[in-house]
């Protein structure tokens, strides 16, 4: 079996990004017999980011809501907090010390945050946390330790997985017999056909820009997003390029082949932007109308939803990351926990 990890931070609301990004083709794949799936509510992470408790909670709970609503069967998987395994973070220790300093330096996240001080005239690492420096390491402890094998991720994120074999060699090396690896190295896959979804503003659809269309907001604030969706002024009648518009890229991610074809005609005929907006909101509501019924009737019910998280972590800290962690302590050196 090939073990599968993915992760979705509970900075926010989760949205239309995550669940054609993410949380559709995940919970596909976990049907899949040859497939080992584990799919965690990333709070550690969101911490980075978000230094609102209420909202940390909030999310947590929408996000567990949402993969429980579109389908993902919690006996069959592993699907946990990961702030309910406390191995994760020793873990990030360990590997915290065997991590380069200059690989981190070079992280995408932490070298964007610099280049935007420098912009703004400002020291380098103003107002950056130590925490999104190692945001690399926490995310190679999430995946190291259960020895997951492939990360379905974005392209941005391809350099953290390539970190995390970085460091998982290194501690092979340095603690590691002849035949005895302590890490598999993890690979990245990018699912070349699931899109990025643009966000109402037009930049990457994300919870930290504030510029997202919820998965499961009432079908009248569905409709009132799509419709705020960025458009050109281009009158109907005159032709429009389908692929550089963010409503046909939407469509698209909801639509098969063959509906994808007619709406591209439709943009060369010159469609008006208010009846393409109509056609996208009827086709996104369709595929989520009946998985927001039991979206809401789980949120009714939080302490199920509560019960469900603390059962799959424990499940997962007494059958893997306990077992798992002690064997690292050993071989680092320190003494094992009882
Ligand atoms: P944050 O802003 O806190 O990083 P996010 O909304 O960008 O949040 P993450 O929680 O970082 O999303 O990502 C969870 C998963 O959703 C990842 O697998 C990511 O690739 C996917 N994802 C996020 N945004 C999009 C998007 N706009 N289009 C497609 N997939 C997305």
């Amino acid at each position: 079996q090939t073990r599968v990890l993915t992760g979705i931070t509970t900075s926010g609301t989760p949205h239309l990004g995550n669940y054609v990004g993410a949380i559709r083709p995940a919970v596909a794949s976990s049907l899949r017999a040859d497939v080992e799936a584990f799919y965690f509510l990333a709070d550690y992470h969101a911490l980075i980011k978000v230094q609102d408790p209420a909202r940390v909670q909030r999310s947590t709970l929408e996000i567990a809501a949402t993969w429980l609503a579109c389908g993902l069967a919690p006996e069959q998987v592993w699907f946990y907090r990961q702030s309910d395994v406390p191995e994760i973070a020793e873990l990030n220790w360990l590997l915290t010390c065997v991590a380069g300093k200059g690989v981190l330096n070079r992280a995408h996240a932490y070298k964007a945050s610099v280049d935007k001080n420098r912009e703004a005239g400002e020291d380098d690492d103003a107002g950056i946390s130590a925490g999104l420096f190692m945001y690399p390491v926490l995310m190679a402890a999430d995946i190291l330790l259960f020895n997951a094998h492939k990360v379905p991720v974005g392209r941005d994120q391809i350099q953290h997985i390539e970190m995390a074999r970085d460091f998982a060699q290194r501690f092979n090396h340095l603690y590691g017999g002849a035949g005895n690896e302590h890490f598999v190295l993890p690979e990245a896959v990018i699912e070349e056909q699931v899109a990025t979804l643009p966000g109402l503003d037009g930049r990457k659809m994300s919870k930290s820009y504030d510029n997202t269309i919820p998965l499961f907001c009432p079908r009248p604030e569905l409709k009132k997003l799509i419709y705020s969706i960025v458009t050109d002024s281009l009158a109907p009648g005159q032709a429009k390029d389908a692929d550089a518009s963010n409503v046909f890229q939407l469509y698209q991610a909801f639509a098969d082949a063959s509906e994808t074809a007619s709406m591209r005609q439709a943009f060369a005929d010159g469609i008006a932007w208010g009846e393409a907006k109509e056609a996208l909101f009827e086709r996104i509501d369709a595929e989520i109308a009946p998985l927001r019924e039991k979206y809401e009737s789980l949120m009714a019910r939080p302490e199920e939803i509560e019960a469900i998280l603390r059962d799959g972590a424990a499940r997962l800290r007494d059958t893997l990351a306990a077992p798992r962690l002690a064997g690292l302590r050993e071989a680092v050196g320190l003494r094992p926990l009882s």
